[in-house]
């Protein structure tokens, strides 16, 4: 587990994380966190589903050695979960709506580190913006306009397309995963999770 010396310095996000919606929040050392080339290859084989729909997806992503290369000029980073309920995690409507706070939680972050003067933040969640903010629109207007984001208050790449272990992540949180469960019997609650670089 990780040395949350640091965390005053960066309180305020902290409480901000809390006020976005999430259900705990943390500092880390960027050296906690895991990249694996093998979770990243899940994006593509098996294909996701949204595999190449955005420009914040695989292949359209660094990938987990632009995340290591990226990794070498920050120190610190926050993470954050998010708890839900396993019914909501399962339902077609509702676990977008979970995804897109996660994301906007994440953007939130990322934007307020900024203001703080850790200009070169980034923020890390999950799912595909495609998919959560830009549902109406036939396509991704980066991938195929050459424009601007139409969310960029809101969408932020996803951590599966870098590698990045999650529950390593959590667990340098000094938390555990939570896996949604779709039988009763199951755990109640899932958790979800994401990442802002802070530097
Ligand atoms: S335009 Fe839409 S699909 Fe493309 S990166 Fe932005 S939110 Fe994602």
């Amino acid at each position: 587990m990780s040395d949350h010396k640091e965390s005053g310095n960066f309180s305020e996000l902290l409480e901000l994380a809390l006020r976005l919606g999430a259900s705990g929040a943390r500092v880390v050392s960027s050296s906690d966190i895991c990249i694996q080339d093998e979770l990243a290859g899940l994006c593509a084989k098996p294909q996701c589903e949204n595999f190449g729909a955005s420009a914040n997806c695989p292949p359209h992503v660094s990938g987990p050695d632009g995340f290591r290369e990226l990794l070498k000029v920050y120190d610190q980073a926050v993470v954050f979960k998010l708890e839900a309920p396993s019914p909501v995690l399962f339902s077609p409507v509702e676990r977008l709506e979970v995804f897109g706070l996660l994301q906007e939680i994440a953007a939130g972050l990322e934007l307020a580190a900024v203001k703080m003067g850790q200009t070169r933040s980034k923020a890390f969640a999950g799912n595909c913006c495609k998919v959560l903010f830009c549902n109406d629109h036939p396509r991704c207007r980066v991938l195929h306009e050459g424009g601007k984001c139409r969310n960029p208050l809101s969408a932020r790449p996803s951590m599966s397309g870098f590698g990045i272990n999650v529950s390593k992540l959590m667990e340098s949180a000094g938390w555990s995963l939570k896996k949604a469960g779709e039988k009763s019997g199951e755990t109640s609650v899932g958790t979800l999770c994401g990442l802002v670089l802070l530097g």
